[in-house]
């Protein structure tokens, strides 16, 4: 039974103030500069995780609110004052963008941990610190988007120049998930910001607050009127319209597999481009000379940090039969020692799942794992917490042993803290059951032998593949899944392709005077 969690005071107590004053009053989003209710005067609720209590309310943005916000982004994309802002000074908002998250970086963390439920440390050191780093890098950017010449070969003899130039794709929607809110529009928002695009962005009905806050912050640094547009809404509305609209030039997108396959369909219309980042059923492999120690501790960490929403989550445990009892006791006790609680307790390791709908989304699986005959050795059910928490969406670290390649629990995306842990013993049928999967987003791979982890590695197929470590990404590494966990790649230099159109420019150099 997970301890009951204490109230402390802490560092977040000051921070604390500015968040309750904003939450104090209903909010508004961001469009052309202005901060505007949604054109219909319809508002819905920002619930706490921690006790299904509302937070504040955010404008129900629908059509009228993604058209009028489509029109302001296109607006700041023709206007000269962003489109001629010099690389250089591109780069400086950036930097000022970072500096100002910085600053606000223990308000913001308090905000997401009460919006999202995640622990304050893990919105402080995850989401706020990622989201001032992707700002520090992709300043460097503006300023390298260079093109080349390239040595042609026309016929005839003809002397030509060739030379290619990077040029902003144009108005962007950006559609993003709850379980990281701020930093997964941050990891879309730097790069395109950096390449010169305008923005119109939807974070997850969940999970609002955060990218509202942010939002204030960018205006702050002074980025132009129109050229970040926040619209709030559903996803069957607001992100369906937005997905569709013909002003838009590119989605980028991320969230679940089955929106993905919506978004695809509702870009065809007018043929924006699209990238997505989706879903994922990693698998963690523990050979037999890993220590079972060590890796217990880190595939607990895999499957349970953010609740077990993320994206990468190493929800797929294979113990190599060497080790599997070790390893699935120690995996077990390190679950039930995890402290569950609300995410603004500093003392919270794991906090509540993001709603109540995913809470009972989560649960039906576990009852599933149970009925399909997985042996439960830890969790399964609510935490022993205060009252005050009763109606929270909490959840305990969950393992499930013996699960079996045809189970629920190992197939699909839980998106939850629910492990399905499974004994191997022969490595080509180990690699093959790790790749039996619609997701290829990421892998784990624990072992003393590094030479034997690469030549796995080799064979995974999956975007990310950690060796010895898990769940590191960073703004200058490359992220994305093969298979149906997404198109493209996001951070690093590869995420620029997908804000920017290259152009090709040939001249005559031996009619230069245009004789
Ligand atoms: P979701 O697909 O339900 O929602 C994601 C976003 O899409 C939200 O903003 C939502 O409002 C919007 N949306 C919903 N329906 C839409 C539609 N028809 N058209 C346009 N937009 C629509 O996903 P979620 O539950 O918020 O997030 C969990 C999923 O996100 C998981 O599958 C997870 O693996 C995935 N994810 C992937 C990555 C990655 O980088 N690969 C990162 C984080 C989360």
């Amino acid at each position: 039974m997970s301890p009951t969690v204490q109230h402390t005071q802490s560092a977040y107590d000051a921070p604390g103030e500015k968040v309750r004053r904003f939450l104090s009053s209903p909010r508004a989003m961001l469009i052309g500069g202005a901060w505007v209710p949604a054109v219909s005067g319809h508002v819905f609720d920002s619930v706490d995780p921690a006790t299904g209590s509302v937070l504040t309310q955010v404008p129900d943005g629908d059509a009228q609110d993604v058209d009028r916000a489509v029109t302001a982004a296109r607006r700041a994309f023709n206007d000269s004052n962003w489109r001629r802002m010099s690389p250089m000074d591109r780069g400086l908002l950036l930097h000022r963008i970072a500096d100002l998250i910085e600053a606000h970086a223990d308000e913001l963390a308090l905000l997401e941990a009460r919006d999202n439920g995640k622990p304050v440390s893990v919105a402080r050191s995850v989401d706020v610190g990622t989201s001032i780093k992707l700002f520090r890098y992709f300043a460097g950017w503006p300023s390298k988007l260079e093109g080349s010449t390239i040595p042609v070969s026309p016929r005839g003899g003809l002397r030509v120049l060739n030379y290619t130039t990077h040029h902003p794709v144009g108005v962007v929607g950006l559609i993003v998930p709850w379980n990281f809110p701020m930093s997964m529009a941050c990891w879309k928002l730097a790069p395109a910001l950096a390449a010169g695009c305008t923005i119109v962005l939807k974070p997850a009905e969940e999970t609002p607050l955060s990218t509202l806050r942010l939002a204030e912050i960018l205006s702050e640094a002074g980025v132009p009127d129109g050229v970040v547009n926040v619209v709030t809404g559903r996803g069957a509305t607001t992100g369906a319209v937005l997905a569709s609209h013909d002003g838009v030039d590119k989605i980028a997108f991320t969230g679940s597999t089955e929106t993905g396959r919506l978004v695809v369909r509702a870009a065809a219309g007018n043929l924006k481009k699209v990238s997505l980042e989706l879903g994922g059923k990693s698998p963690n492999i523990v050979l037999p000379d890993a220590d079972p120690e060590a890796v217990a501790e880190a595939a607990a960490e895999a499957i349970f940090f953010n609740q077990g929403q993320v994206c990468t989550a190493g929800s797929r445990l294979y113990v190599h039969d060497a080790l599997y009892d070790e390893v699935l006791d120690a995996v077990s006790a390190r679950a039930e020692q995890i402290v569950v609680g609300p995410g603004s307790d500093p003392d919270s390791e794991m906090g509540p799942l993001v709603s109540a709908r995913h809470h009972a989304r989560v649960t039906e699986y576990v009852e599933a794992g149970l009925r399909q005959g997985a042996r439960l050795t830890a969790g399964g059910g609510r935490p022993d917490l205060d009252a005050v928490y009763a109606d929270g969406y909490f959840l305990r670290p969950t393992v499930f042993a013996d699960a079996d390649h045809g189970m629920r629990i190992v197939r699909e995306e839980i998106f939850g803290p629910v492990l399905a842990a499974m004994r191997w013993s022969d490595v080509d049928d180990l690699v093959a059951k790790a790749n039996d999967s619609p997701f290829g987003l990421s892998a784990g791979i624990w072992t003393s032998d590094l030479g034997h982890a690469h030549r796995i590695a080799d064979e995974l197929q999956a975007g990310t593949v950690w060796i010895n470590c898990f769940n590191l990404t960073d703004p200058a590494s490359p992220f994305g899944g093969f298979k149906q966990s997404g198109w493209g790649r996001e951070m690093g230099r590869k995420v620029l392709d997908l804000y920017t159109e290259v152009k090709s420019v040939w001249v005559n150099l031996d009619r230069v005077t245009g004789a």
